[in-house]
């Protein structure tokens, strides 16, 4: 009761300020700094959603972006990423075609018709983003926000200053580089931002990296037809993925054409007039007396590196106001996305944890709740965030590897189900591909503490299954539900 009345008297606090703001307009605290209730640095996925909702609660907002509004999701990221997915699927069912009675079903692809739509849907995107921020009354500034050296934290943009009650680091990432000294040439290639700026669908592709976005852009150029060589420095990819997921996946790429070079990195790249040499080296793990072998690529008109993201915290100044880095220059944040300086918070791919949009975007609006509606505890659960991965096919998983789970609830206490199948689709296609199904079941009651598949449709099964995961459900609760026949989903609730 006492805490509730509590929560009330702070919610009406905030009320209170929010509208002496509004009422005394943005300048309060000097002429030259303009003064908001919630000021957010960066309008990606975790920044505009924590704007918009703290609008909806009543405070004065503003985001600050240096780019395009939408951010990494919008622009080079899962928008532009899915749409060249459900590109490359097009591409695979045109080879199906004709196992389905459409004979003849030949088809020319243009990767410039798909770049120019592609590129229209995210620009009309770029334009809804705006207009949502004017009619929510939140400013729109832009420009790149700095730091100041003030003591209240400032920022600056353009030469102007602006601070607020609340302030929101929602920077994001960028992709990280090679340098010049560690591989001569790696300049020559581009990065995942790049692959979206490509006029054309290149011939020959390099792809370094062992990541979802290496396997994702391996699977969309080898489908379009690009002859596609991935190369990692271990045994597999998806290595933080469970080991079945990890396997079936190295796997799958293989099967699907591409050039897969296990324990391989790229010692230097070359230009020559037929475009990029690149020169590998593969050393064998297991054989200690190993040489290292060199291998040339050669031809290559795209080589992608996709070797992780780094967080955009660089250039902020943020040593001036005391915001706490970790040794990778992610931003440090409590569970309620504080940082190491009162009033000053960071949500999203800055702060280096589950770095998926829906994730930004629900710390940005738990964030508002608790800052203007009073909500104290609001904040994210980062247990159980479904994943997946648009490979070919594509992945789903949620929940804890079966590892984690051993480690976690000991050996003799977890139980694992697996299944393989060919999904019914393929029965009568020339081309297979198979399924793939684990749950990850722990203690007694076998409660689903991990579900992981690859397979046919597993992108668009997932999120009614985590739903179950995350409520508790058991093995039982699986088993008891009636499956949907004939659908590939219905192996997991038929498990044995
Ligand atoms: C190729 C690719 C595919 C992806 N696919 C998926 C997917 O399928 N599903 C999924 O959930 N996630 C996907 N992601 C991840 C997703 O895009 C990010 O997790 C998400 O965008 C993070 O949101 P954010 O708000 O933290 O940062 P961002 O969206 O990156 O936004 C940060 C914004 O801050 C701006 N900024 C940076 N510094 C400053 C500054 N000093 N001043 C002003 N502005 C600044 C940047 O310009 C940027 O617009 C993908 C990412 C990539 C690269």
């Amino acid at each position: 009761m006492f805490t509730m009345y509590c929560k009330r008297i702070s919610a009406t606090v905030i009320y209170v300020t929010a509208a002496i703001h509004r009422l005394f307009g943005r300048s309060m605290a000097s002429e030259s700094v303009t003064r908001f209730d919630f000021l957010v640095i960066g309008g990606g996925s975790g920044g505009l959603a924590g704007a918009r909702r703290a609008a909806e609660l009543g405070a004065t907002a503003a985001v600050i972006e240096s780019h395009k509004l939408g951010g990494t999701c919008v622009n080079v990221g899962c928008v532009p990423k899915k749409v060249m997915w459900n590109t490359s699927t097009h591409a695979e069912y045109l080879h199906d075609h004709e196992d389905y009675g459409f004979e003849e079903a030949k088809a020319h692809f243009n990767w410039q018709l798909i770049k120019r739509k592609r590129d229209a849907y995210v620009s009309r995107l770029n334009q809804i983003y705006l207009n949502n921020l004017d009619k929510a009354k939140i400013e729109s500034i832009h420009g790149y926000a700095r730091f100041t050296d003030d003591p209240e934290p400032t920022v600056e943009v353009n030469g102007k200053k602006y601070t607020a009650l609340h302030i929101l680091i929602a920077t994001g990432g960028h992709p990280s580089t090679v340098s010049e000294n560690d591989v001569p040439g790696a300049s020559l290639g581009i990065i995942s931002d790049g692959f979206f700026e490509l006029e054309s669908c290149p011939k020959r592709s390099v792809i370094a990296g062992a990541g979802y976005i290496a396997v994702e852009m391996a699977g969309i150029l080898s489908t379009l037809g690009s002859k596609t060589s991935i190369i990692i420095r271990q045994g597999g990819v998806l290595r933080n993925f469970d080991a079945l997921i990890s396997s079936n996946c190295t796997k799958e790429l293989q099967n699907h054409g591409i050039d897969l070079r296990k324990n391989t990195q790229v010692r230097s790249v070359q230009k020559t007039d037929k475009g990029l040499s690149v020169t590998l080296v593969t050393i064998d793990p297991d054989d200690k007396d190993a040489q290292e072998k060199y291998n040339t690529i050669h031809e290559v008109d795209c080589l992608l590196w996709a070797i992780g993201r780094e967080p955009n915290t660089s250039g902020l100044n943020l040593s001036s106001i005391g915001v706490k880095l970790d040794e990778k220059g992610h931003i440090v944040v409590d569970e309620f996305q504080n940082t190491t300086r009162a009033g000053v918070y960071a949500v999203g791919d800055v702060c280096g944890r589950a770095l998926l949009t829906p994730v930004a975007i629900a710390a940005g609006r738990k964030l508002a709740h608790r800052l203007f509606e009073g909500k104290a505890d609001s904040k994210i659960n980062y247990n159980n965030i479904p994943t997946v991965v648009f490979s070919h096919p594509p992945i789903g998983t949620v929940g804890l590897t079966e590892d984690e789970a051993i480690k976690t609830w000991g050996k003799d206490n977890v139980k694992v189900y697996t299944t393989s199948f060919t999904p019914m689709y393929y029965a009568i296609t020339t081309r297979k591909s198979q399924c793939i199904m684990k749950l990850v079941c722990a203690g007694q009651n076998e409660k689903v503490v991990g579900l992981h598949m690859q397979g046919f449709g597993c992108d668009e099964m997932l999120q009614g299954f985590a739903v179950a995961v995350n409520m508790g459900a058991t093995k039982e609760d699986f088993d008891r539900t009636i499956a949907i026949h004939p659908t590939s989903s219905e192996e997991l609730v038929t498990l044995r």
